[in-house]
């Protein structure tokens, strides 16, 4: 019996849209990857995971592939790897920049 990938679950991580692919094997079980949202090419290179991936875990990943600015949101401390928005009231010398989770329009 050959392996069945799936596409399991969507999320975007720091305005980073990513999908999950489960792979099932005929005997080692599930094993789960992480693809690039918009291209559908494999993120996680080498080593899968056995269970579905954290954010945490979704996160260190698109760490090492990310090679722009590293910027955090100033709300979530979280990291931003695309579409990062800036607060147009924010203090001379602090951090300008927030994720699109914790964005609000009246920051604009
Ligand atoms: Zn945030």
């Amino acid at each position: 019996m050959a392996h069945s990938e799936k596409i399991v679950g969507r999320h975007m991580i720091g305005g980073w849209p990513v999908v999950v692919q489960r792979t099932l094997w005929p005997v080692e079980g599930a094993s789960y990857d992480l693809l690039d949202g918009d291209t559908l090419g494999t993120l996680t290179m080498g080593e899968s995971w056995d269970a579905y991936p954290t954010e945490q875990q979704m996160r260190i990943v698109l760490d090492d592939l990310h090679d722009g600015e590293a910027i955090c949101c100033r709300s979530c401390q979280k990291r931003i790897y695309r579409d990062a928005r800036r607060v147009g009231a924010a203090e001379p010398g602090s951090n300008p920049y927030c994720c699109c989770d914790c964005w609000d329009e009246r920051l604009r």
